[in-house]
């Protein structure tokens, strides 16, 4: 394990992960399973045999301490952990393969493959902060006061003006903590028409001038430049001009020799300050706390938010756009990142016309008269569906599969007969809509035109109509009328 940890090529913080997984697999492999002690007499038996373990394995298990999980021991292990213990091992053993450390006798990528009862539950679930918490957060953040900072015997440690602009970093950038520490003097541009804006401090910042901040090497990608919100840009700047001079510092990341912008008193503010001093800090101040339902609020949460509100605004960026701006080589990561919200899904589904493409309403009359006097309990016609030419008297015309096309049968009434001028004459009448499912055929018949609603008639030709005979027998003139149907609205008629 030692010789694997110091040849891979691994970061240090994932070669540190992989290892701790190791060294949990060895306590077990002690007590379960002490004959492949060595890597090289594991078969596909042992794969098996750990990951039914792990399947099985809780919170603190087989860990070299437990100090640091308060509650969480004796709980089931999460599935993302599973699959991230998983993947170590199967790291390992690749590796150990491939520079032929040990004989290959299986594969480890099949062997050592996630079960799908865990992959099943592994999914995007970014851990976005709740809007009014947010606003808070961001409140603080743009308030920031010397009385908000943690006091040290000597006063502030940093000056306001760095902290202010690492606050607005992190809350206006969307990048991970690593990133934000490791920006550069000189890591903001302005620019105006698309031609650069130089340092010239007599110059006038354009109202629309555009603030672009270059993010330097990252986790999984190269340095790239991305558009930020000018106070951003402003806080960045002032800080900038306030900055005394510094040493250059090795960049952990590219070895690099640069100059950091967040750096004071020779010291480089480090990658935990915005977990450990701001993020507490604006929470005071905000009056919040620092955990909610999701559990704490960590730097990197912010990076979900801001791509959540960016995802799901008035005029929303692409998932594409996305994945530019947060600096993800492929749209998957970026999906971990941004969540659709309830709001913006509600509208998605109403824009789609789910209920409108599959429903459409007719008008009925409903003689009131009819109702009240008795008739309708004797069976006379209550209900007229208004078919545009006519009236259709049957009562289950929903049921009707020639509604649509209507072969006028005893049931019809034509608009332009005594019958239908005395029925609409009548001051007692009620509108009201009704809304009718439609079939797929009638759906067509609907959107596509004529060419549907002729094939439409060629099934129904042979169908009887509720009064009995079918079109074909119905004694009708050519070129059935198609129903006027309606916009959706689930309202009486006014
Ligand atoms: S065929 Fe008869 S029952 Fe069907 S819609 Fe026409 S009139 Fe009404």
């Amino acid at each position: 394990m030692e010789r694997w940890h110091g040849t891979s090529t691994l970061t240090p913080r994932v070669r540190g992960a992989v290892r701790a997984t190791l060294l949990k697999v060895g306590r077990w492999l002690e007590a379960e399973q002490p004959e492949a002690a060595n890597p090289g007499s594991w078969t596909r038996q042992t794969c098996a045999a750990w990951i039914a373990a792990l399947d099985r394995m809780q919170v603190g298990d087989y860990a070299q301490r437990t100090a640091g999980l308060k509650g969480r021991v004796g709980k089931p292990l999460e599935a993302a952990t599973k699959a991230t213990q998983l993947s170590a091992v199967r790291t390992f053993f690749r590796d150990c393969q491939e520079w032929e450390w040990i004989r290959r006798r299986f594969d480890p990528q099949r062997a050592l493959a996630t079960p799908r009862s865990i992959a099943a539950l592994l999914g995007p679930d970014p851990r976005v902060i709740a809007d009014e918490i947010w606003a808070k957060l961001m409140w603080a953040g743009l308030n920031l006061a010397e009385d908000d900072l943690p006091q040290s015997q000597a006063g502030n440690f940093y000056p306001l003006e760095l902290v202010r602009a690492v606050t607005l970093a992190w809350l206006f950038s969307g990048q991970r903590s690593d990133e934000i520490a490791r920006l550069r003097v000189g890591c903001i541009r302005w620019q105006h028409d698309g031609a650069e804006i130089t340092g010239d401090s007599d110059q006038v910042l354009a109202r629309d001038a555009v603030c672009l901040l270059d993010v330097p090497a990252h986790k999984t990608g190269t340095a790239f430049t991305k558009p930020v919100d000018p106070i951003l840009g402003q806080a960045l700047d002032a800080w900038q001009a306030n900055r005394p001079a510094q040493p250059r510092f090795t960049d952990r990341r590219t070895g690099e020799l640069v100059d950091l912008l967040f750096a004071f008193r020779a010291r480089k503010v480090s990658t935990v300050y915005i977990n450990k001093t701001v993020i507490p800090a604006l929470c005071r101040k905000a009056g919040v706390p620092t955990a909610d339902v999701r559990g704490n609020i960590t730097s990197h949460r912010a990076r979900s938010t801001i791509a959540s509100q960016l995802y799901n605004a008035k005029e929303p960026m692409t998932l594409f756009e996305l994945q530019a701006w947060l600096g993800h080589r492929s749209p998957q990561s970026t999906q971990f990142y941004a969540k659709i919200s309830p709001a913006t899904l509600t509208r998605a589904y109403d824009d789609a016309g789910y209920f409108s493409r599959n429903m459409r309403t007719v008008e009925v009359l409903v003689d009131r008269d009819a109702v009240a006097s008795g008739a309708a309990a004797a069976g006379e016609p209550w209900q007229h569906y208004d078919l545009g030419h006519g009236y259709c008297t049957y009562t289950f015309f929903e049921q009707c599969p020639h509604r649509m096309a209507c072969a006028k049968c005893d049931f019809y009434t034509p608009k332009n007969s005594t019958k239908a001028q005395l029925l609409e004459a009548r001051t007692n009448l009620q509108k009201m809509h009704a809304a009718i499912p439609l079939t797929e055929a009638e759906q067509a018949a609907v959107e596509d035109g004529q060419a549907a609603l002729d094939r439409l008639l060629q099934q129904l030709a042979d169908v009887p109509t509720p009064a009995g005979p079918a079109p074909r027998q119905v004694d009708r003139p050519a070129g059935a009328a198609l129903l006027p149907i309606v916009a959706v609205n689930r309202r009486p008629a006014t």
